[in-house]
């Protein structure tokens, strides 16, 4: 099967959740098949293997899980970004766009260090609101945010634009309407 067929397969489709209208795309089926989590893992790593990456950053919660796998396979570190008031030391917190409203993401401000090249990893992106929020956080603390990963785009919310806008590659593995 190519990557492409394997991802179709993986990826559990939950109509109506979590409220009706919205189609979920479920990535627990394809992390919960061994071969599946380790292709996609290889193929967002891919483009990096050699490369100087200093640190891994993923979203809460499972950017987390991928971030993990890929802070692996390219000897970084990781980095979590969480909801506000999770993180125990000293942070530093940016207000980011939901589809409806706002939120607060956080990271320790210790996390990254000015000029280190960094991966920015979730399981899906939309809007581009969350990714958006990530990316400015590390980018204002001085990371060199070198791409933006997601296994998931969902191209007609227009995310993609808005990270290139940062001056972020884009780097997904399938796209769903
Ligand atoms: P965005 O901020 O609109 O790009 O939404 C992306 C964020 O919402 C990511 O953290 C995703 O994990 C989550 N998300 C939105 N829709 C889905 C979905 O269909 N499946 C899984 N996560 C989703």
């Amino acid at each position: 099967m190519t990557l492409h067929e394997t991802l179709e397969t993986a990826i559990r489709t939950i109509p109506d959740y979590p409220k009706p209208g919205i189609m979920f795309r479920d990535i627990t089926t394809l992390l919960g098949d061994a071969s599946a989590f380790r292709r996609s893992v290889d193929e967002l790593v891919h483009p990096y293997a050699g490369t100087k990456i200093e640190k891994i950053a993923g979203v809460e919660a499972r950017g987390f899980i991928l971030g993990g796998a890929m802070s692996h396979q390219l000897s970084a570190g990781f980095v979590p970004i969480r909801k506000k008031g999770k993180l125990p030391h000293d942070t530093v917190r940016i207000a980011y766009s939901l589809e409806y409203g706002v939120d607060e993401m956080e990271m320790h401000r210790d996390a990254v260090k000015p000029g280190d090249k960094v991966i920015l990893v979730d399981d899906l992106i939309a809007t581009g609101g969350t990714a958006e929020g990530a990316v400015k956080l590390l980018q204002q603390m001085g990371a060199d945010v070198v791409a933006a990963c997601f296994v998931i785009d969902l191209p007609d919310l227009g995310g993609r634009a808005k990270i290139e806008a940062l001056g972020v590659p884009v780097r997904t593995l399938i796209e769903f309407e």
